[in-house]
Parts: C-alpha cells; sequence; structure tokens
C-alpha cells in the first residue's frame, strides 16, 4: 500500500540477537539516488541468516540491531530513484549482498568478484547516506548486507541488483541470490574442479549440495559426500555425490579416512561448514603436489591451524565468496543455465513457507531437516 511514497508492508524484525524474529508492520521509504525498491515475491533462509542472529558475536562478528536479515531472494522492481538507468518497475530482478559495480579495481579484474561498492555502509547495516530504508514507528531497522528480503519491500543499490529474464520463477531462482550459487561457483570457479578428478565435499546442505553439482558438471569422476547427518546422503546423490560418509562411523579422523579411500587424497575438497576444523580436516584430505582445498563455509572471528608442511607439498588452499561469480553479470546466466536444465533448483527446496513462519524455516535448518525452505511474501 502506497502512501506518499512510503510502502507500508510486513517484515520479519530481529529485535535482538538470539531471539526469534517478530513479524511487524514497518514503513519503507522510497528509493534514493541510485537505489531501487522492489517487491521481494520469494526468499530463501540461507545459514548465514540464522548465524548473525543467534551466533553475533560468536563465529560471527556482532551486527547492528534491530535487523531485517534475508539476503537470497528475488522480486519485482517497483520503482527507482534518480539516476538509476539499468532499472524499470516491472523488472523481474535478483538482488545481491556481493555488489558489481563494474567501475571500481577490482570489477576491472578478472582475477576477483569482490566489488567493495558501498561496503562499509553495508557492512554497518545502512544505505550510501548513511540510513536505512525500512523502519518500525520511526524507529530505523538496519538493512542486512544491503538487502534484506525478509520484508515485502525492500530498497537495494543499484550497483546490489541484477536483471534477469522475464520467464524465470522467482520462488525457485530466488536461490541464486547465494546458497546455491557459492556452492555451485566454489566447486567450477573457484577450484575449478576438473573433469575426471576426485573431489570431497564437506557439509552437504544447500551449499554443499550445490558443491556436490559444480563437481558434477565440470565432470569429476569421484564425488564423496561427507556429513554428520546421513539423513542428506540421499539428495547428495541426487546431485551427483558417488559415494557418502558419516565421519562418526569411522575410528579414524575422516581426513585419513579419505586419504586411504582414494590412494593418497582427492583432487579438490571444498568445505561448506563453517569450522575450521573442519577446513583443516579439507586440507589434510587433499592429494599431496596439487590438491586443492576451497572453503566456502562462513566464519569471521576464528582462526585455523594448519601444518605448514600440507602446503608446502603443494596444496593449495583458498576460499571463496558468493562462488566467485561477479555477480551482475553471472547470475543472469546461472538463471540462463536453471531454465535450459544444466543447473538444478527445485531439488534444492525442500519447504515453502510464509513469511509469518519464517521461525519455523530457522528450526528446519538448525535441526538439519530441510536444504532450503522458500519463503512467499
Ligand atoms: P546448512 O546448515 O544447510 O548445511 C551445513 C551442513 O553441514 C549440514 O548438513 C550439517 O549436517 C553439516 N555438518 C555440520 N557439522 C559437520 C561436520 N562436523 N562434518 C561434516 N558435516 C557437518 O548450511 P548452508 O546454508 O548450506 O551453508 C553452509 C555454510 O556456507 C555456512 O557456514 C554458511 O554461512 C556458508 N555460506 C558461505 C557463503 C560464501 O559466500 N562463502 C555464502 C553462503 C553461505
Ligand atoms: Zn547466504
Ligand atoms: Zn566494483
Amino acid at each position: 500500500v502506497a502512501s506518499g511514497g512510503v510502502i507500508k508492508c510486513k517484515a520479519a524484525v530481529a529485535w535482538e540477537p538470539g531471539k526469534p524474529l517478530t513479524i511487524q508492520d514497518v514503513d519503507v521509504a522510497p528509493p534514493k539516488v541510485h537505489e531501487v525498491r522492489i517487491k521481494i515475491v520469494a526468499t530463501g533462509v540461507c545459514h548465514t541468516d540464522w548465524e548473525y542472529l543467534y551466533e553475533s558475536g560468536k563465529g560471527m562478528k556482532s551486527r547492528p540491531f534491530p535487523l531485517v536479515l534475508g539476503h537470497e531472494a528475488a522480486g519485482i522492481v517497483e520503482s527507482v530513484g534518480p539516476e538509476v538507468t539499468k532499472f524499470s518497475p516491472g523488472d523481474k530482478v535478483i538482488p545481491l549482498f556481493l555488489p558489481q559495480c563494474g567501475e571500481c579495481e577490482r570489477c576491472r579484474s578478472p582475477k576477483t568478484n569482490q566489488c567493495r561498492k558501498n561496503w562499509a555502509n553495508m557492512q554497518l547495516g545502512v544505505m550510501a547516506d548513511g540510513t536505512s530504508r525500512i523502519s518500525y514507528k520511526n524507529q530505523q531497522l538496519y538493512q542486512f548486507l544491503g538487502v534484506s528480503s525478509f520484508s515485502q519491500y525492500t530498497v537495494v543499490p543499484d550497483t546490489s541488483l541484477t536483471k534477469i529474464r522475464c520467464d524465470a520463477p522467482l520462488d525457485k531462482v530466488c536461490l541464486l541470490g547465494c546458497g546455491v550459487s557459492t556452492g555451485y561457483g566454489a566447486a567450477v570457479k573457484t577450484a575449478k574442479v576438473e573433469k575426471d578428478s576426485s573431489c570431497a565435499v564437506f557439509g552437504l546442505g544447500a551449499v554443499g549440495l550445490a558443491a556436490v553439482m559444480g563437481c558434477q558438471v565440470a565432470g569429476a569422476k569421484r564425488i564423496i559426500g561427507v556429513d554428520i547427518n546421513p539423513d542428506k546422503f540421499e539428495k547428495a546423490r541426487v546431485f551427483g555425490a558417488t559415494e557418502c560418509i558419516n565421519p562418526r562411523d569411522h575410528e579414524k579422523a575422516i581426513q585419513e579416512v579419505l586419504v586411504e579411500k582414494t590412494g593418497g587424497g582427492v583432487d579438490y575438497a571444498l568445505e561448506c561448514v563453517g569450522s575450521p576444523v573442519i577446513m583443516n580436516a579439507a586440507l589434510e584430505s587433499t592429494a599431496e603436489a596439487w590438491g586443492t582445498c576451497v572453503i566456502a563455509g562462513w566464519t569471521e572471528t576464528e582462526t585455523m591451524n594448519i601444518m605448514v608442511e600440507k602446503i608446502l607439498m603443494g596444496r593449495t588452499l583458498k576460499g571463496t565468496y558468493f562462488g566467485g561469480w561477479k555477480s551482475v553479470e553471472d547470475v543472469p546466466k546461472l538463471v540462463d543455465d536453471y531454465m535450459n536444465k544444466k543447473l538444478k533448483l527445485d531439488e534444492f527446496i525442500t519447504h515453502n513457507l510464509t513469511l509469518d513462519q519464517i521461525n519455523v524455516a530457522f528450526d528446519l535448518l538448525k535441526s538439519g531437516k530441510s536444504i532450503r525452505t522458500v519463503i512467499s511474501l
């Protein structure tokens, strides 16, 4: 409902860390210069949303609260602010927690996707002018990574948004806003998995399953899924895992099991859990001389203890942010890949819920019962 440019709508608000979200009637201000207001149609619920709420100040840096979480979404442009040239009302779009301004040094380099446009402000939960566009009874609600998709409407910078084809189903392609793109890219773009290689994927949530899918698309011969929750194994096989291992079924450390199983270690290991201990296990499960370990799992304040000799003997350790994709230009291509059936999305979606059930979605994620819940707004 528009009134004087402000839209009144529902949003799930995180009032303080560690507490469930509450649904509130919020005001979403019109977009300012180089900003776009979008109607969120569907949003996934990612592990990172949960972590910023429940692990704030633990494995994660503290964020400003009250906060509107959500960063894996798809929607429709409602209105555009001054100087916006690339978007018009009615466009189907995916908001991006990683911008691509196209102009900064990093955007001009093919070596990285890590654009820094608006970075500092987005980490502080505000837009370029230092304020948020979402408020509750005149109290500012901070935005999350420049997105905030747990709201029926939000405002994003025009460099944190990409236009997608009009026939794309938004309740599916929303997953390309984070988890699936991250895991898939971790395999095909950051690790650059090769044909006939052997791979191990640690953690079989959406990010890990997408990594498994990437290994398969790249033509890997052996794809070993590793998870302490064996309920994930069936899905992993759907995405291309050739075998699955539960570390808890073995006396030996998982890296030793993998090195033995593969006669020296895997060519590629992908960490999709977010735990330094698993990161180390992933690195140590790769083959001497050329093994590559890519970390996709997230933690901001913990450190990893690496045996230097592992690296000296020719292994490579890399991290990936958003799967290495240049967000604005690559996400529409991933949408095409889905529409052309090169990439699976539907299989990630285990639950469909509404915004008022958002805390249920967190419970499903945390208990390991869901891969992705898609929330319709
Ligand atoms: P998820 O909770 O759905 O999946 C995590 C999986 O890891 C679960 O299946 C769980 O059973 C498994 N696991 C837990 N402990 C394990 C262990 N000791 N050994 C093996 N498996 C174990 O989470 P998700 O949404 O798939 O996200 C995974 C990670 O990726 C999170 O840390 C998230 O924050 C991170 N992430 C990173 C980026 C990025 O840009 N790098 C983007 C999105 C998400
Ligand atoms: Zn995410
Ligand atoms: Zn840039």
